[in-house]
Protein backbone atom coordinates (compact mmCIF):
# COMPACT_ATOMS: atom_id res chain seq x y z
CA UNK A 1 0.00 0.00 0.00
CA UNK A 2 1.50 3.35 -0.90
CA UNK A 3 -0.78 6.06 0.02
CA UNK A 4 -0.59 10.10 0.12
CA UNK A 5 -2.50 11.88 2.82
CA UNK A 6 -4.06 15.21 2.36
CA UNK A 7 -5.23 17.63 4.61
CA UNK A 8 -5.76 21.00 6.22
CA UNK A 9 -3.29 21.38 9.55
CA UNK A 10 -5.52 19.76 12.28
CA UNK A 11 -7.27 17.49 9.65
CA UNK A 12 -6.33 14.87 11.64
CA UNK A 13 -4.14 13.14 8.60
CA UNK A 14 -1.39 12.36 11.89
CA UNK A 15 -3.89 10.62 13.55
CA UNK A 16 -5.51 8.61 10.71
CA UNK A 17 -1.61 7.47 9.64
CA UNK A 18 -1.02 6.12 13.14
CA UNK A 19 -4.07 3.92 12.84
CA UNK A 20 -3.04 3.11 9.13
CA UNK A 21 0.01 2.29 10.10
CA UNK A 22 -0.89 -0.84 12.79
CA UNK A 23 -3.45 -1.52 10.05
CA UNK A 24 -1.09 -2.01 7.13
CA UNK A 25 2.35 -2.58 8.87
CA UNK A 26 3.75 0.25 7.44
CA UNK A 27 5.55 3.17 8.19
CA UNK A 28 4.11 6.57 8.24
CA UNK A 29 6.36 8.96 7.21
CA UNK A 30 5.45 12.56 8.27
CA UNK A 31 7.75 15.22 7.10
CA UNK A 32 6.96 17.51 9.75
CA UNK A 33 8.00 14.84 12.61
CA UNK A 34 10.69 14.50 10.66
CA UNK A 35 11.84 18.17 10.69
CA UNK A 36 10.97 18.19 14.56
CA UNK A 37 13.11 15.30 14.84
CA UNK A 38 16.38 17.09 13.40
CA UNK A 39 15.46 20.10 15.70
CA UNK A 40 15.60 17.80 18.48
CA UNK A 41 18.81 16.78 17.95
CA UNK A 42 19.66 20.22 17.13
CA UNK A 43 21.30 19.79 13.44
CA UNK A 44 21.83 22.48 11.38
CA UNK A 45 19.35 21.82 8.86
CA UNK A 46 16.66 21.28 12.24
CA UNK A 47 18.01 25.06 13.53
CA UNK A 48 17.87 26.34 10.37
CA UNK A 49 14.29 24.63 9.98
CA UNK A 50 12.60 25.46 13.33
CA UNK A 51 12.82 29.33 12.45
CA UNK A 52 10.95 28.63 9.28
CA UNK A 53 8.17 26.34 10.83
CA UNK A 54 7.96 28.78 13.72
CA UNK A 55 6.82 31.32 11.25
CA UNK A 56 4.15 28.60 9.54
CA UNK A 57 6.64 29.10 6.25
CA UNK A 58 7.17 26.20 4.43
CA UNK A 59 10.95 24.82 4.32
CA UNK A 60 12.96 24.37 1.50
CA UNK A 61 11.14 21.75 -0.86
CA UNK A 62 14.87 20.48 -1.74
CA UNK A 63 15.77 19.86 1.82
CA UNK A 64 12.42 18.43 2.54
CA UNK A 65 12.70 16.13 -0.42
CA UNK A 66 15.87 15.34 0.97
CA UNK A 67 15.02 13.70 4.23
CA UNK A 68 12.32 12.08 2.57
CA UNK A 69 14.24 10.28 -0.06
CA UNK A 70 16.76 9.08 3.00
CA UNK A 71 13.49 7.94 4.67
CA UNK A 72 12.35 5.90 1.82
CA UNK A 73 15.22 4.37 1.06
CA UNK A 74 14.98 2.51 4.60
CA UNK A 75 13.78 -1.38 4.57
CA UNK A 76 10.73 -0.45 6.09
CA UNK A 77 9.44 1.01 2.90
CA UNK A 78 10.04 -1.43 0.99
CA UNK A 79 6.38 -2.61 0.83
CA UNK A 80 4.80 0.80 1.00
CA UNK A 81 4.65 3.55 3.44
CA UNK A 82 1.76 6.33 4.33
CA UNK A 83 2.99 9.97 3.68
CA UNK A 84 2.07 12.44 5.75
CA UNK A 85 2.84 16.40 5.62
CA UNK A 86 4.26 15.79 1.46
CA UNK A 87 3.73 16.80 -0.78
CA UNK A 88 3.13 20.55 0.18
CA UNK A 89 2.98 22.75 -3.25
CA UNK A 90 2.92 21.50 -6.63
CA UNK A 91 6.42 21.62 -7.00
CA UNK A 92 6.84 19.02 -4.51
CA UNK A 93 3.84 17.11 -5.65
CA UNK A 94 6.24 17.08 -9.42
CA UNK A 95 9.33 15.93 -7.16
CA UNK A 96 7.31 13.28 -5.64
CA UNK A 97 6.27 11.65 -8.64
CA UNK A 98 9.67 11.79 -10.37
CA UNK A 99 11.28 9.82 -6.92
CA UNK A 100 8.75 7.45 -6.56
CA UNK A 101 9.05 6.47 -9.79
CA UNK A 102 13.07 6.27 -9.48
CA UNK A 103 12.02 3.79 -6.85
CA UNK A 104 9.58 1.92 -9.09
CA UNK A 105 6.94 2.57 -6.00
CA UNK A 106 4.45 5.18 -7.46
CA UNK A 107 1.45 6.53 -5.01
CA UNK A 108 -1.81 4.38 -5.40
CA UNK A 109 -4.00 6.30 -3.11
CA UNK A 110 -4.15 10.16 -2.29
CA UNK A 111 -6.67 10.70 0.43
CA UNK A 112 -8.01 14.40 1.02
CA UNK A 113 -9.50 14.28 4.99
CA UNK A 114 -11.41 17.04 3.96
CA UNK A 115 -12.55 19.83 7.45
CA UNK A 116 -13.82 23.28 7.79
CA UNK A 117 -10.77 25.52 8.01
CA UNK A 118 -12.79 27.45 11.53
CA UNK A 119 -13.55 23.48 12.83
CA UNK A 120 -9.22 23.09 12.39
CA UNK A 121 -8.53 26.31 14.15
CA UNK A 122 -10.52 25.05 17.45
CA UNK A 123 -8.79 21.43 16.88
CA UNK A 124 -5.01 22.69 16.45
CA UNK A 125 -6.11 25.42 19.48
CA UNK A 126 -7.22 22.02 22.05
CA UNK A 127 -3.80 20.19 20.85
CA UNK A 128 -1.53 23.28 21.50
CA UNK A 129 -2.66 22.63 25.86
CA UNK A 130 -1.65 19.03 25.24
CA UNK A 131 1.38 19.10 22.74
CA UNK A 132 3.14 22.52 23.24
CA UNK A 133 3.83 22.70 19.39
CA UNK A 134 5.86 25.95 18.61
CA UNK A 135 3.96 26.37 15.64
CA UNK A 136 0.66 26.07 17.40
CA UNK A 137 -0.07 29.50 17.98
CA UNK A 138 -3.36 31.03 16.69
CA UNK A 139 -1.78 33.59 14.73
CA UNK A 140 0.98 30.97 12.77
CA UNK A 141 -2.01 28.45 12.74
CA UNK A 142 -4.06 31.49 11.02
CA UNK A 143 -1.24 31.60 8.63
CA UNK A 144 -0.63 27.81 8.09
CA UNK A 145 -3.99 27.71 7.11
CA UNK A 146 -3.23 30.09 4.29
CA UNK A 147 -1.00 28.69 3.24
CA UNK A 148 -2.37 25.13 2.71
CA UNK A 149 -5.39 26.94 0.80
CA UNK A 150 -3.02 28.82 -1.40
CA UNK A 151 -0.18 26.58 -1.95
CA UNK A 152 -1.09 23.10 -0.60
CA UNK A 153 -4.93 22.59 -1.68
CA UNK A 154 -3.71 23.08 -6.02
CA UNK A 155 -2.09 19.24 -4.93
CA UNK A 156 -5.81 17.60 -4.39
CA UNK A 157 -6.42 18.59 -8.30
CA UNK A 158 -2.53 16.82 -9.16
CA UNK A 159 -3.58 13.74 -7.77
CA UNK A 160 -7.32 14.41 -9.03
CA UNK A 161 -5.59 14.55 -12.84
CA UNK A 162 -3.49 11.52 -11.74
CA UNK A 163 -6.83 9.46 -11.02
CA UNK A 164 -5.69 8.83 -7.42
CA UNK A 165 -7.77 10.87 -5.19
CA UNK A 166 -10.25 10.05 -2.95
CA UNK A 167 -12.28 12.27 -0.73
CA UNK A 168 -13.00 11.29 2.89
CA UNK A 169 -15.10 13.84 5.45
CA UNK A 170 -13.16 14.54 8.44
CA UNK A 171 -15.62 15.18 10.88
CA UNK A 172 -16.98 12.68 13.58
CA UNK A 173 -15.71 10.43 15.33
CA UNK A 174 -11.58 9.02 14.95
CA UNK A 175 -12.90 6.01 13.88
CA UNK A 176 -15.69 7.11 11.84
CA UNK A 177 -12.86 8.93 9.51
CA UNK A 178 -11.23 5.64 9.91
CA UNK A 179 -13.64 3.55 8.60
CA UNK A 180 -14.17 6.36 5.96
CA UNK A 181 -10.71 5.54 4.55
CA UNK A 182 -10.70 2.27 5.14
CA UNK A 183 -13.76 1.62 2.67
CA UNK A 184 -11.78 3.71 0.48
CA UNK A 185 -8.43 1.68 0.48
CA UNK A 186 -10.54 -1.85 0.57
CA UNK A 187 -13.00 -0.96 -2.28
P1 LIG B 1 0.47 20.32 10.21
O1 LIG B 1 -0.02 19.25 9.32
O2 LIG B 1 -0.32 20.43 11.47
O3 LIG B 1 0.66 21.64 9.53
P2 LIG B 1 3.18 19.24 10.12
O4 LIG B 1 3.79 18.55 11.27
O5 LIG B 1 2.84 18.44 8.93
O6 LIG B 1 1.92 19.98 10.72
O7 LIG B 1 4.14 20.43 9.62
C1 LIG B 1 4.66 21.41 10.49
C2 LIG B 1 5.56 22.38 9.72
O8 LIG B 1 6.68 21.66 9.18
C3 LIG B 1 4.96 23.07 8.50
O9 LIG B 1 4.22 24.23 8.84
C4 LIG B 1 6.22 23.40 7.68
O10 LIG B 1 6.89 24.53 8.19
C5 LIG B 1 7.09 22.19 7.92
N1 LIG B 1 6.88 21.15 6.86
C6 LIG B 1 6.34 19.91 7.04
N2 LIG B 1 6.29 19.24 5.87
C7 LIG B 1 6.80 20.08 4.95
C8 LIG B 1 6.99 20.00 3.54
N3 LIG B 1 6.63 18.92 2.83
N4 LIG B 1 7.55 21.07 2.91
C9 LIG B 1 7.89 22.17 3.57
N5 LIG B 1 7.73 22.33 4.88
C10 LIG B 1 7.19 21.31 5.57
Amino acid sequence: MRLVLLGAPGSGKGTQAKLLKEEFNIPHISTGDLLRGAIVEKTELGLAAKIVMDKGQLVNDEIVLGMLKDRLSKDDARDGFILDGFPRNLVQADMLDVLLKEINMPAEHAILIAVDPEEVVGRIAKRAEVEGRTDDTEEVVRDRIKIYENLTSPVVDHYKKHEVLSEVLGTGTIEQVQQRILSVLRF
